[in-house]
């Protein structure tokens, strides 16, 4: 018996609705399952850690389903913990399962995918990614990842689309997921059409799909574990004490929020938006916190327009860093030049520029559906700190260093300057 292991795509970062979603994915399902009905020797197993959208799901398939199909389920859980359990019946252990998963796609099947599909891929397209028979995963019974790239209406993530080309990308994922799934399934080769000149790279398909299946399961709250670095103090005086620091390092307060200069700015306009109520981090926030991410949303907002009069080619993005080095939640307000003097590291870079950094809109999404912020393992959020230095506004992919990083952005800053 061979299953396929799927998570539900595009529903919870490309934002796509649910119920339009299962439609699609149930009626291009039941199409498959049609189309091969004397095959009987496989399952498709949709897996949600999220119980409402299983139920979603559920009547949705009433609404196609035989009576006698048993090839289509659905379980609740953990993506990773059910792909273990099904394909070699181990009892799920989160902390070695994690590990062992995060090696087969963190490192091994990066370069893999990378030599398999060296140009970005194309929205709707599925890439499949064979394990390496000396990894872990192989050894237990998993052979193959298969890589979609779904679409996207996430206005804070890369090429967003409207609900209509949504549904309609979000149909050929599915369909090329299951047309890859049956070509491996009878040992064949599932050849990709012609990868198409979307901004997107496989790899950070492949790196979206990791942050999405590594959250744990369940975040600690006031957990010393989620920021890097010695967990430094040195924002608390601002939110306690605005009033006592001048104009050059505090730009303004009220009674929520302080907004301060960044102390080593990593672009022209680099700002910090901050509650004055004392937070940790992302992790503390609950559902009763959207009120609070609101209001530095609109603060924030209120910088960026402020900036964007004097200079309208000027663009930002709002957010956090996933693994804070300071201590007191902190909204990076940045303009996506990164001219500056004090960005000097890889470190940097990625941190502002890898899914290391969630835009405000994406926790807002994750704190109204889920109602709390989930960290995914610190070896896995550290290795992006560690990718190469990948330009954000084009395609040029490994950047020697940082100097020719910083050439590289002074042409974008004059070729967009005309
Ligand atoms: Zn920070
Ligand atoms: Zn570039």
């Amino acid at each position: 018996m061979i299953k396929l292991g799927f998570p539900s795509l595009s529903t919870s970062i490309g934002q796509i609705p649910i119920e339009e979603a299962a439609n699609i994915a149930c009626e291009v399902i039941k199409e498959f399952l049609n189309s091969h009905k004397n095959d009987l020797d496989f399952q498709l197993i949709l897996i949600d850690q999220d119980d409402q959208n299983l139920n979603v799901f559920e009547s949705e398939w009433e609404k196609f389903r035989d009576s006698e199909e048993s090839r289509f389920q659905m379980k609740l859980g953990n993506f990773a913990e059910i792909i273990i359990e099904n394909k070699i019946g181990l009892k799920p252990d989160t902390t070695p399962l994690s590990k062992s998963l995060y090696e087969a796609i963190g490192s091994k099947l990066f370069e893999e995918i990378k030599r398999l599909y060296p140009k970005p891929g194309a929205i709707g397209e599925a890439y499949p990614v064979p394990i390496p028979p000396d990894n872990e995963f192989w050894k237990k019974g998993v052979k193959q990842i298969i890589y979609i790239i779904s679409p996207n209406m996430n206005p804070s993530r890369p090429d967003p689309v409207s609900l209509e080309v949504a549904k309609n990308a979000l149909k050929e994922s599915y369909q090329s997921m299951l047309n890859a799934f049956w070509a491996l399934k009878n040992g064949q080769q599932y050849i990709p059409k012609e990868q198409q000149s979307q901004e997107k790279s496989a790899f950070d398909v492949m790196m979206d799909f990791a942050r999405n299946t590594f959250s744990t399961s369940k975040p600690k709250k006031k957990s010393s574990s989620t920021h890097i670095g010695s967990w430094s103090t040195v924002l608390l005086p601002y939110c306690e004490h605005p009033e006592t620091f001048s104009n050059r390092e505090v730009y303004s307060y009220d009674d929520n929020v302080v907004i301060i200069w960044d102390k080593y700015p990593k672009a022209k306009i680099h700002l910090l938006v901050m509650p004055r109520q004392k937070i940790d981090t992302l992790q503390e926030l609950e559902k009763q916190d959207l009120n609070l991410i609101e209001i530095l949303k609109q603060k924030g907002q209120q910088v960026i327009d402020h900036f964007k009069e004097n200079d309208p080619k000027l663009v930002f993005r709002m957010g956090f860093h996933v693994l804070p080095s300071l201590r007191q939640l902190h909204m990076h307000v940045i303009s996506q030049d990164f001219i500056s003097e004090t960005l000097s590291s890889k470190k940097h870079w990625n941190s502002f520029t890898t899914s290391f950094f969630k835009d405000i809109e994406e926790i807002e999404m994750l704190l109204k559906e889920k109602g709390q912020i989930k960290v995914c393992l610190g070896k896995y959020l550290l290795s992006l700190l560690k990718s190469p230095l990948n330009c954000h506004l084009c395609n040029t992919k490994e950047i020697k260093n940082i100097p020719t990083l910083k050439k590289h952005l002074e042409e974008h800053l004059n070729s967009d300057g005309q």
